[in-house]
């Protein structure tokens, strides 16, 4: 207890010391802005440099005398020069070491005389240091603005006074884009729209003459990591002309005014230097339709937003700019922004099919050295979904596996390795589940995998497997679908309904019991249903009318946004169909597994034991029950 009474004040003083230098105060860590610590930090140095320069230039090795050793000097006639001035007399010692020395000067009268008896050489002067004295205040001061300077810097924008009015930090402009159309694959018909775009900021007269009619803003609009950054670079890449870009998230954390001085500068600055593009990444978060919030305090927005629209609605395109924005969220666009004379043009970037995604892979997996056994049509076969990014990130892995093994090349189990990974969520071989969870897993996920193979319309199964990936997904079973598919029947739509019910069907006849593992399944099985029944006509009872779900935007206070297009009892009916629809399912999936039982038992035991098994050798399992069948 004494120890601790002790230690308080010193505590104290520490945190007083901690608050005026800017030390982490574990205790209380809003002592000082952590930007605020930084400039008193840069400042401490300059003083240290200050006081350290005065020292070492001016200063020499000059030893500081009492009055009275140096009158005993100028007895003895030790002093080889000297030089009196108004308050300090300076000077050298006779002999080899030639000390220097200075004193302050004493009421002396007798000190001319003095020296004079002793044949002292001197001199006095008027303070001569002129030069000296400018240099040790100017050099310090120079020094100290370039740390401030580059302090500055460092804090980026929005923090200095200086950085606001003229803010280029974070507009990049980029004079020579490496990036060509070669670099883009899989969205071929975004890339043949843009080439209009190409042509004209080659030949903006050539255009003119002819009349045609060139769009001023082009919206790219497609999910995140579809490539429409690298597609707007590579029009730019491909024109040969500078590439201006910013991203719209950025203006949203900034103070009022900053953003639409930041859009005026950056529509001024490409002006001087057209034929050139404005690439505005992430529009949504500055162009998100104004007056939905009601928090308030999206003035900044609402200005940046307003003073694009100016900057773009006084554009001449035949000055050689356009414009172009990206978004993944177009419904959310201010309906201004979309305007003729604005983003008019709009082009879609989809997801890419197996044959743009092997495109894809082999851009990227051009400075990989391939393993022979390396196909990319079939690995492109199994990454449907994947967008450019995903699998771009698959060979990235894919090499860095390989490295990890100490390979010399890329191999295909490498590849699958990296397929479960950028699935599933890093394998999670050594997250313990107990045997129970394992059984039940076992049979869940054997019963998606015996359903898949047992409908006629469900893509044939690869793999099924009970290792944990993830959070959610306990284990899973992976479908290689055989084609792209952009229409689905009605049937087909069926079959993968009862896909995604044999697990949870599975569970009950097994275990008699539920588990909640199949809660993701029973919703996306609810997803399709209703959308077979309120979007795709597919109900016998409900017809061919479609009931479109209101869009609720977020944040409005209470539910006046809900209003249907139908009334409570569609509605009503509408979820009767759609129980009805799951309950016939569920039927058909209970008398599927019921009658593969065995099958169901076999795969899940070896489930349980090899934690995963191929489809072949589901399919062969398969086989025995159809003979047995007799079909
Ligand atoms: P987005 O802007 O649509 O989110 P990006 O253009 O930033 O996507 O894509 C990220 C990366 O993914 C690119 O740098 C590129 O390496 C890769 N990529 C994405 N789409 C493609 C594509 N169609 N062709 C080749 N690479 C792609
Ligand atoms: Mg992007
Ligand atoms: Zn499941």
């Amino acid at each position: 207890m004494s120890r601790k009474r002790e230690d308080e004040p010193q505590e104290n003083l520490m945190d007083r010391l901690r608050a005026l230098f800017g030390f982490q105060d574990p205790h209380n860590k809003n002592v000082l802005p952590p930007k605020a610590r930084f400039s008193i930090w840069y400042f401490l140095i300059a003083v240290l440099a200050f006081s350290y320069m005065q020292q070492y230039f001016f200063s020499g090795k000059v030893e500081t005398i009492p009055y009275s050793q140096f009158k005993q000097y100028v007895a003895q006639g030790n002093l080889a020069s000297l030089s009196i001035g108004p308050e300090v007399i300076s000077g050298t010692l006779k002999g080899a070491s030639g000390q220097k020395f200075t004193t302050v000067r004493v009421n002396d009268p007798g000190l001319v005389k003095e020296l004079d008896e002793n044949k002292i050489n001197y001199s006095g002067y008027f303070e001569s240091q002129l030069v000296g004295t400018i240099l040790s205040y100017i050099i310090p001061i120079g020094i100290f603005f370039l740390i401030w300077r580059f302090a500055m810097k460092k804090m980026g924008p929005g923090m200095g006074v200086m950085s606001f009015s003229k803010s280029k930090a974070k507009i990049f402009a980029e004079t020579e884009t490496k990036v060509t159309f070669a670099d883009v694959a899989g969205i071929d018909e975004a890339k043949e729209e843009l080439k209009e775009v190409v042509e004209f900021l080659q030949n903006p007269e050539k255009f003119q003459k002819l009349g045609g009619r060139i769009p001023k803003g082009v919206l790219l609009v497609g999910l995140p990591g579809t490539g429409k950054t690298l597609l707007a670079k590579a029009v730019a890449g491909e024109a040969k002309v500078t590439f201006f870009s910013i991203s719209g998230s950025e203006f949203v954390e900034m103070f009022v005014g900053v953003g639409a001085a930041r859009v005026r500068d950056l529509f001024s600055q490409a002006a001087a230097q057209a034929p050139c593009i404005i690439f505005i990444d992430e529009l949504d978060a500055l162009g998100k339709a104004r007056g939905v919030n009601v928090f308030g305090g999206h003035d900044e927005r609402e200005q940046t937003l307003n003073q694009l629209l100016v900057e773009m609605d006084g554009f001449e395109t035949n000055k050689g700019v356009i414009i172009m924005a990206a978004t993944n969220r177009p419904e959310i666009l201010d309906p201004a922004l979309l305007r003729p004379g604005r983003f008019d043009r709009q082009v879609l970037i989809d997801r890419p099919d197996i044959n743009g995604r092997e495109a894809i892979l082999k851009i990227h997996s051009k400075h990989v050295v391939l393993d022979p056994d390396v196909d990319l049509r079939k690995i492109a076969g199994l990454t449907p979904g994947f967008v450019g990014a995903d699998l771009a990130n698959l060979v990235n892995e894919s090499a860095l596996l390989a490295a990890r093994k100490n390979k010399e090349t890329v191999g295909s189990t490498e590849f699958d390795e990296a397929i479960d990974r950028v699935v599933g969520g890093l394998e999670k071989k050594n997250r313990v589940m107990n045997s129970k969870e394992k059984e039940i897993v076992s049979f869940h996920e054997s019963g998606h995998a015996i359903v898949a193979e047992s409908v006629d319309h469900a893509d044939p199964v690869h793999k099924v497997s009970i290792i944990p990936r993830g959070i959610a997904a306990l284990g899973y079973t992976q479908q290689r679908p055989t084609e792209d598919r952009y229409l689905m029947t009605r049937s087909e739509l069926l079959d993968r309904l009862a896909v995604l019910l044999g697990g949870r069907v599975a569970e009950e006849l097994v275990f008699n019991e539920i588990s909640t593992g199949a809660q993701n399944d029973l919703q996306r099985a609810t997803d399709i249903v209703r959308s077979m029944v309120t979007e795709y006509g597919m109900s016998d009872r409900m017809g061919l009318v479609t009931y479109e779900r209101a869009r609720q935007p977020m944040f409005l206070p209470g539910n006046f946004s809900q209003s249907n297009t139908y009334s409570e009892e569609k509605a009503a009916q509408i979820d009767e169909e759609i129980a009805q629809f799951i309950e016939e399912a569920h039927q058909r999936v209970k008398k599927i597994l019921s009658e593969r039982r065995n099958i169901l038992d076999e795969l899940a035991h070896l489930l349980s034991e090899k934690e995963s098994v191929q489809g072949e050798e589901l399919r062969k399992m398969l086989s025995k029950f159809k003979l047995e069948m007799g079909n």
